[in-house]
């Protein structure tokens, strides 16, 4: 008998899933060697390709994708609203306050 206890950390693996970094504007990165990449500047919201808003229900016309960058709740300036919403169901009732208190 083998045990299938696997952790579940949010199915990163799956690509249609897959969230990226938007912002509402980009900035050159100031380290390292030319060509400096575009970074996110300012909040950075977790968006799906294809959609036309944010997880958290902004509307993205005019922000910045970056396709090579996945959304991740522990990166910096992360949009709250976006955290929450890309946490699987599991975690989001987990997280809340409220749920937390009556268990
Ligand atoms: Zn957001």
């Amino acid at each position: 008998m083998t045990s299938t206890l696997t952790p579940t950390l949010g199915g990163a693996q799956h690509a249609e899933g897959q969230l990226y970094v938007t912002a509402t504007h980009k900035v050159r990165a100031t380290v390292g060697r030319p060509p400096f990449d575009w970074v996110p500047y300012g909040v950075q919201h977790a968006w799906k390709a294809g959609a036309r808003k944010t997880l958290c229900g902004e509307w993205t016309s005019g922000w910045t994708v970056f396709w090579d960058r996945s959304f991740s709740a522990t990166a910096h300036q992360t949009c709250p609203a976006c955290v929450e919403a890309s946490l699987p169901e599991a975690s989001r009732s987990r997280l809340d306050p409220a749920l937390r208190r009556t268990a």
